[in-house]
């Protein structure tokens, strides 16, 4: 089988198949240690699954700390809490994408994968309606041919596998009222070391999260409305956003910025068409979320993994294979729908919410709250489990005596609406897959 990129779902993807016995050519237009636009924080839940890889002596070899505590600060109030471990991992961890891609490429290529860096796939190969191998071309401008019972497209937010295939057009999309503006700065705060923090303050989200080599990560979210334009004046601007938050700014008070401040506007979360005969898009490729709540390289490498694990057996019989990749979307779409949904509310770009500040002034003094609001994002438990109807009833009580009841009615009317739609898009989803199950995908 061949895999088209190599960074967390491609990667993850080839050692579950190469550990399975098949034979793995995975391709990349980039060569390794190569860095990519993102931040890189990974949540306990992103950590197991690096483990579960077997790759976390590589990546914890490359130095980053662990991160043992949470930090979530807003409206005055701060939530402070442990990590519940996944899998036995209870720490957080933020390494560089250059060492940790090279680390997951290093694992799959001693799980047996061959990997041919440099080399840009540019054509499908399509035999009896399916799709049967790739055409790629190496940094000499040699092309070749890759024949393979599966083609996954692990080729992130562009995926090249995707427009080939004509599912580039995502079937449900929102786009972020966010911007992302990041920088890394030299750390001199050891206090701060193990911590993971996020602010918020007005409409602006600020987070420090401590990685490799003494630096710290400070990655700021803008409301797209107020985000800088790229350009030169990107590094003051990312300045003045972090001096409107004052409780970051002292974080990184005699703090060093490093390099220059990178920046990734017009984000669209999205969901696309992810398996057909005789292939599947794993990862960027197929599903996206928005940064704010940190979750897709967790499941860039969770669901090439489970492809991997659920194709390797059935990989030379067509019908069971379709079948296989067919169950594989629809249970990424099951488990990742309602993450996605949250991450888009929280990637609105407003200000915090009555409910929301609640919610932090009952989690400051409540480590069982706090304990399940940090369970969220490990995905250990759902949204839903957080903000129940009886606990959202409560808040909004309790937030009466603090904002004017307007804006509480305003916020609990949201909230219901948002539940509604969000309750609708689950069903339809469940439905939609029910029907799949009955009705064999048409080849695209
Ligand atoms: C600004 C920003 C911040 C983020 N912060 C976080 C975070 O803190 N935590 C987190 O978990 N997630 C974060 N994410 C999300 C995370 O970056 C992605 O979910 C993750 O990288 C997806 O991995 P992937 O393997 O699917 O795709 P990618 O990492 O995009 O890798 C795709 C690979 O495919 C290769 N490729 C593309 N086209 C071709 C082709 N035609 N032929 C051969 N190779 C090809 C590329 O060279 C690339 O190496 C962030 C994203 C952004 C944009």
């Amino acid at each position: 089988m061949v895999v088209v990129g190599a960074r967390c779902a491609g990667s993850a993807a080839a050692i579950a198949f190469a550990r399975a016995g098949r034979r793995v050519v995975m391709l990349d237009s980039a060569g390794f240690p190569s860095d990519t636009l993102s931040t890189h924080l990974l949540w306990p839940a992103g950590v197991a699954e690096v483990a579960a890889l077997g790759a976390l002596d590589r990546v914890r070899g490359l130095g980053a700390p662990a991160l043992r505590v949470a930090y979530a600060a807003g409206a005055g109030l701060v939530v402070r809490a442990p990590f519940t471990a996944v899998e036995g991992i209870d720490y957080a961890m933020c390494v560089r994408r250059t060492g940790f891609d090279a680390a997951l490429v290093d694992t799959a290529r001693a799980a047996g994968a061959t990997v041919y860096e440099s080399s840009r796939v540019i054509e499908l190969i399509r035999e009896g309606g399916r799709i049967a191998g790739v055409r790629a071309v190496d940094r000499a401008g040699t092309a070749h041919e890759v024949r393979a019972r599966l083609v996954v497209g692990a080729d992130g937010r562009r995926s090249t596998v995707a427009r080939l295939i004509g599912v580039a057009d995502p079937y449900r999309a929102t786009p972020s009222g966010r911007a992302c503006y990041f920088a890394y700065w030299r750390d001199r705060r050891p206090e701060w070391r193990d911590i993971a923090a996020q602010w918020r303050d007005g409409d602006l989200l600020g987070t420090a999260f401590p990685c490799e080599d003494g630096a710290v990560l400070s990655l700021i979210q803008p409301p797209v409305r107020r985000g800088p334009r790229t350009g030169r004046d990107t590094e003051r601007r990312y300045r003045d956003m972090i001096a409107a938050i004052p409780d970051l700014a002292a974080r990184l008070e005699g703090c060093q910025l490093l390099g220059r401040v990178r920046s990734a506007t017009d984000i669209v979360s999205y969901f696309r068409h992810s398996s057909g005969p005789g292939w599947a898009l794993p990862g960027d490729a197929g599903h996206f979320k928005d940064p704010v709540t940190a979750q897709g390289m967790r499941d860039a490498m969770r669901y090439g993994r489970l492809l991997g694990e659920c194709a390797a057996p059935v990989l030379d019989d067509a019908p069971a294979l379709d079948r296989a990749v067919s169950q594989w979307e629809h249970r990424r779409e099951q488990e990742c729908l309602p993450m996605y949904q949250w991450t888009n509310r929280l990637a609105r770009g407003t200000e915090m919410t009555p409910l929301e500040v609640q919610m932090y002034r009952t989690g400051a003094t409540d480590p069982v709250l706090a304990a399940l609001a940090l369970d969220v994002m490990t995905r250990a438990r759902t949204p839903d489990e957080l903000l129940t109807p009886a606990r959202a009833a409560k808040f909004a009580v309790q937030a009466l005596r603090y904002s004017p009841p307007a804006a509480v009615a305003a916020t609990v009317v949201q909230e219901i609406r948002d539940n509604a739609t969000d309750w609708r898009e689950r069903q339809l989803a469940r439905w939609g897959a029910t029907l799949t199950r009955w009705i064999p995908a048409a080849p695209r």
